[in-house]
């Protein structure tokens, strides 16, 4: 009896699963690339999502990414291709306790919104194989959502097969448990309005593309560049490319975190400015 109930409640979750992203470049310093949280923004970010999540019932995994706390540190290592020298296992040790440091800030964040956020470091679930996931214990994960519980996961560097140790990208992160979890609407949260014709931030002529569904996927993803800030992950070719392969039918939202009220609009269904992902 006791069994039977859980399994519906947890069907019941999934059933109104969201994802976010929370984009580094939102959460951290990453365009002056300095090691710090972005505190305001992410008390703002929770007492937004706790906002919506009283509204609108749904059940929440949130992502964020690592901004300079990955991106530098794997940098200024040396250690996008592979761990192997004492140097590049210091700087190993030193990316993963960084992301953690970070995700501690964002977790306490949610926390003092009374969101019950749970983390799970990528890098004790996740193991790689040539940069690719290769193993992803998911589910913990799946549990603490089915006890209404908010999981949190992040850029990490992890294990690797081949490599001793890779990045996992938390749009990488994303679209695996989009697969795996099957959401209703997956949010990415970034410091622009969407995807554009050009990287806004460099070209004040760059237009917002409103949808890219099958008919233009192609032709935006060769205009569409990296990340204006240091990114070893793609910054937004890769999030588009990730899009692409995972998507299935799900639909994504690309908008501007930084944006007050943003976080709060899209998870409750209002209009927000953005790119809409139907692929
Ligand atoms: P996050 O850290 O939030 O995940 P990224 O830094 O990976 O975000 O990607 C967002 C960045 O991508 C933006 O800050 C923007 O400067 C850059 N970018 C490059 N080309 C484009 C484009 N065509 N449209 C929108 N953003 C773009």
């Amino acid at each position: 009896m006791r069994k039977k109930e859980s399994w519906k409640n947890s069907e019941q979750t999934m059933q109104n699963l969201y994802i976010i992203k929370l984009g580094g470049s939102v959460i951290t310093e990453k365009e002056g690339n300095r090691f710090e949280a972005k505190e305001k923004a992410l008390a703002r970010i929770a007492s937004e999502i706790k906002q919506a999540m009283e509204e609108k019932k749904f059940s929440l995994i949130a992502v964020h990414g690592a901004g300079p706390f990955g991106h530098t540190n794997v940098m200024e290592y040396g250690i996008n291709n592979g761990v192997h020298t004492e140097k590049q296992k210091e700087g190993y040790e030193k990316t993963v306790k960084d992301c953690n440091f970070l995700n501690s800030r964002v977790v306490a964040a949610l926390g003092k919104a009374r969101i019950d956020a749970v983390a799970f470091d990528p890098n004790k679930i996740v193991i790689q194989d040539n940069k690719k996931i290769a193993e992803f214990e998911t589910r913990q994960v799946g549990n603490a959502l089915a006890l209404g519980k908010v999981p949190v996961l992040f850029g990490q560097m992890v294990p690797d097969k081949s490599l001793n140790a890779s990045v996992v990208s938390g749009d990488t992160i994303i679209a695996f448990l989009a697969k795996e979890f099957k959401p209703k609407k997956i949010f990415l949260g970034t410091d622009v309005a969407g995807i554009f014709t050009a990287d806004p931030k460099k070209d004040s002529k760059a237009k917002r593309i409103p949808l890219i569904d099958k008919s233009n996927f192609e032709k935006i993803i060769e205009k569409v560049k990296g990340s204006s800030a240091i990114d070893v992950t793609g910054g937004m070719k890769g999030k588009l490319e990730k899009l692409g392969k995972m998507l299935q039918g799900t639909t994504a939202v690309i908008f501007d975190a930084g944006k007050e009220g943003n976080v709060y609009k899209a998870l409750t269904g209002k209009k927000v400015e953005g790119t809409e992902v139907r692929l």
